[in-house]
């Protein structure tokens, strides 16, 4: 089976229900409805959307409010910079604007973007007043704590610059340790979706009730879940009620393919839903040095399914 954008189902069942795509980036109201227009095809109703004020206005004055939570991104600089007057502001600015959420983005290549001269750590003294003010404001974070595996054996080599993977997580672990009534969703499979990781991943689910993840983004989660897919579908099936169904798709940013919304959530249903084998990633990966990356699906139970696609989202978002 091959993913054609003239049958954009082809290989899907019914859906069980509607889906909520936890975590989307929306840089463009104007290049909204044709993203939604493809959302429909897949089923994907609602969104939380990681949006800039004018866009998230945008967005409301053309009625879709009410499809919409919507996460302020906190400024990536500032991290870079231990500059905790303009989180606190930013922290400031979500509430004013009535956002549902604040984003953060520890992606080690943030340091490099901001020109960071001094070293980083998500559980600095300096960003605590920061996550107190999130948790007295009850503002959940949706928050991107590190990067695949293979990208530490092969671009952060610098581990005094980038800390080591286990750094990353450990320290967001001393954050929930330090706030916990602090809800957070830890984007990306809590950025463990390679299945040696799912034990750490679990040891996290079981310290921290307010910690959930997603199923962002697509090709990472679908290659390394798809490893495992019996003990992958076993720990999906445990923690149901802890995953959100999410795309990490970018709407009004730079020159997309025409296929580029219909492959993500194509490939995700695929993914979730049956149990293909072996068919093909309909987009590049080239994070894969083994070439092309495959579909292996999980055959999730109708019942899962409802939790991650819908019923987690709704009763973490109201
Ligand atoms: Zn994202």
């Amino acid at each position: 089976m091959r993913f054609h954008l003239d049958r954009p189902l082809q290989g899907l069942d019914v859906l069980p229900c509607k889906i909520w795509d936890a975590h989307l980036h929306i840089w463009d109201a104007n290049a909204f409805s044709e993203f939604e227009k493809w959302a429909d095809v897949y089923g994907v109703q609602r969104y939380t959307g990681i949006a800039a004020p004018d866009v998230k206005s945008a967005l409301e004055q053309r009625g879709k409010a009410n499809k919409f939570s919507f996460a302020l991104y906190l400024p990536i600089d500032a991290f870079a910079h231990h500059d905790t007057k303009k989180l606190l502001t930013a922290v400031e600015e979500a509430r004013k604007y009535n956002y549902d959420m604040v984003k953060m983005w520890f992606g080690p290549r943030f340091l490099d973007f901001s020109n960071a001269s001094t070293p980083f750590a998500i559980s600095l003294p300096e960003f605590d007043p920061v996550f107190t003010r999130i948790e007295d404001y009850e503002l959940p974070i949706d928050i991107h704590v590190a990067d695949p595996d293979i990208w530490y054996t092969r671009k952060y080599l610098n581990v005094k610059r980038y800390r080591t993977k286990r750094n990353a997580i450990d320290e967001f672990i001393t954050v929930l340790g330090r706030h916990p009534r602090l809800r957070a969703i830890s984007v990306h499979f809590g950025s463990l979706p390679e299945p040696e990781n799912l034990p750490l991943l679990a040891s996290l689910l079981d310290n921290y009730s307010n910690l959930y993840i997603d199923t962002a983004s697509t090709k990472w989660i679908v290659r390394e879940l798809g490893r495992e897919t019996q003990r992958v579908r076993k720990f999906i099936v445990k923690y149901q009620k802890r995953i959100l169904f999410a795309s990490d798709i970018s709407v009004g940013w730079g020159d997309k393919a025409e296929s580029y919304y219909a492959t993500r959530y194509w490939t995700q249903r695929l993914f979730w839903e049956t149990a293909v084998k072996n068919t093909a990633l309909p987009f590049a990966d080239e994070d894969n040095e083994k070439g092309l990356t495959f579909i292996n699906g999980l055959n999730l139970p109708p019942r899962v399914l409802e939790n991650l696609y819908w019923k987690n989202a709704l009763h973490f978002f109201q």
